[in-house]
């Protein structure tokens, strides 16, 4: 490039060698000055930079990150962390030193989620393929649309629902992954609308009778969150009632749908739970299909958490029925590990409905005159424009442990749930919330004040205060992390979850101990 530029120079310079010379020399002194000429980056520089900060990610992150004898976290107020980490962003820039402590500052203060002793998420835990896998893709920076830019990943993504897919037990069909199950819920709410009433796409909400939705009690947020930003409406969201486990009561479901029909609403879509975020619940899927398919209403299963049971031959019968379902939500990036973000939505249909659904032809991306089959150009399938890789983690994962590792490791996460509630039942002070179904564990610890004093008025408001009490000692102590809440008409609860392969029965039992030490003197 620069010895053209230079020839270039040379030909249209007079004869005279001298002032040839000279001009020659000009140039490349003009050159050297020019930064223009030069990459505005340190290579080098970038190179020693990335090294030391991989050593720091290894041993940090990842060494003490998932080592039993150090802390999950490591709390601090929020002005006091400001202070710390120096957050302000100045006019020059900081050098190298600087900048590793600042990595290490991040790690230091930032919740070890792969940690033994996190329990606190539906997430935890850390897969050493996944993560390569999440670092590729993020070296890689490609965005998923269309095969032009993304050829590997286009051809993994198919593969990798399809895989889903069979679990589940379609032997054709569609999917996207998406940024979270939530946006996947909602993905399904819109797709079941557009077929429904594929005139909504350009006539818009005006043309349409008033769309009615149907959902649990107990599922996830999003569904509200959904039909508030698709125009449908949180008023017309119809809660269906729960048993005392958590799972949606069929024949309340008709009920509600009968009961929207008569308010000349239109029922389009029922929204049932695998794995209902705080108990673990399952709805029971056949008869809710039943009762979908009398009223054509779409079936969509929110299996982002209990989706990865279906790896297991031993319990994927809990989501029997779940191939009777239109869409279906599941998160990978949960039970199985992957790494946020991986959620699937997987669709039965296979008439390209999802395309149909959200494609705007944009002809600066989706050229039709390509010199390849534009089929595998799968971006136009969703709303959005840019869409991150969330296959490779998954399929790097899934590649090296096999779908039979995989079942292992959700086995053994409901053999550890088990464990746990046959120690609480042989433990004072433990009382189970309900027998778990999943790998939800919701229990209260009951502190010896509170001991057989059931009969008293304040029992149940005194005892919602304890799950806050030891939360907060075990957070500024760093020693685990466990979530709680309350939920319908229960007091504060905890909720144990355990994802994590590396967690062992000894991290179960110190799990047991420590709410003890933490709650005995509440
Ligand atoms: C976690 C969860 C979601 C939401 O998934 P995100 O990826 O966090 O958006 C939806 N439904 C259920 C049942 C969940 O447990």
């Amino acid at each position: 490039m620069r010895l053209s530029q230079e020839s270039v120079c040379l030909s249209l310079l007079p004869a005279h060698r001298f002032t040839g010379l000279l001009c020659v020399l000009m140039y490349r002194g003009m050159m050297a000055e020019d930064p223009l000429c030069h990459p505005a980056l340190d290579q080098t520089a970038g190179e020693e930079f990335l090294q030391e900060a991989f050593q720091i990610i290894l041993e940090e992150a990842i060494r003490k990150g998932t080592d039993v004898t150090e802390k999950v976290c490591e709390w601090r107020e929020p002005h006091d962390l400001q202070q710390i980490l120096d957050l302000e962003l100045r006019s020059s820039g900081a050098p190298q030193q600087t900048m590793l402590d600042h990595c290490r500052d991040i790690i230091r203060y930032s919740v070890k989620t792969c940690h033994p002793r996190f329990f606190n998420q539906l997430f935890s835990g850390l897969d050493p393929h996944a993560l390569a896998g999440r670092m590729i893709t993020e070296t890689l920076n490609t965005s998923q649309y269309t095969y032009e830019i993304a050829p590997v990943f286009v051809l993994m993504e198919e593969v990798v629902l399809k895989k889903l897919r069979e679990l589940i037990g379609w032997d054709s069909g569609d999917g996207i992954f998406c940024p979270g199950g939530s946006l996947s819920n909602i993905y399904a709410m819109n797709v079941a609308r557009y077929q429904r009433f594929p005139d909504s796409k350009r006539t818009g909400i005006w043309a349409l009778p008033r769309l009615a939705v149907f959902t649990s009690q107990e599922s996830h947020y999003s569904v509200q969150k959904g039909a508030a930003f698709l125009g449908i409406g949180t008023d017309n969201i119809y809660l269906v009632s729960v048993d005392e486990r958590g799972k949606m009561i069929p024949a309340d479901l008709e009920r509600q749908i009968n009961k929207a029909k008569s308010e000349g609403a239109c029922p389009f879509f029922v929204n049932a739970t695998c794995g209902t975020t705080v108990l673990g619940a399952f709805d029971p899927l056949v008869d809710v299909a039943d009762v979908c398919k009398r009223h054509g209403a779409w079936l969509h299963v929110d299996a982002a958490w209990g989706g990865s049971a279906l790896l297991s031959r031993k319990h994927r019968h809990l989501l029997d029925g779940i191939e009777r379902a239109d869409s279906v939500a599941w998160n990978p990036h949960k039970m199985l590990m992957t790494g946020l973000q991986c959620s699937a939505f997987l669709l039965r249909d296979s008439s390209g409905l999802l395309q149909r659904c959200y494609c705007a032809n944009a002809t600066y991306l989706f050229q039709t005159d390509k010199f390849y089959d534009m089929a595998y150009d799968t971006g136009d399938k969703t709303v959005q424009c840019g869409r991150k890789v969330d296959c490779l983690k998954l399929w790097l994962m899934w590649k090296a442990n096999g779908t039979e590792g995989l079942e292992k490791r959700v086995d053994r996460a409901f053999e550890f749930t088990r464990y746990l509630a046959d120690a609480m039942k042989g433990r004072e002070g433990f009382l189970l919330v309900t027998e778990p179904e999943f790998i939800n564990l919701c229990f209260w610890f009951v502190p010896a004040s509170l001991r057989g004093k059931q009969g008293c008025a304040d029992y149940w408001e005194r005892l919602g205060k304890v799950a806050p009490a030891i939360k907060e000692r075990m957070m500024k102590k760093g020693s685990m992390m466990v979530g709680y809440q309350p939920l319908g008409s229960r007091v504060n609860f905890f909720r144990q979850v355990v994802t994590n392969p590396m967690v062992t029965k000894q991290d179960l039992d110190f799990f047991l101990d420590e709410i003890e030490r933490l709650g005995k003197d509440l």
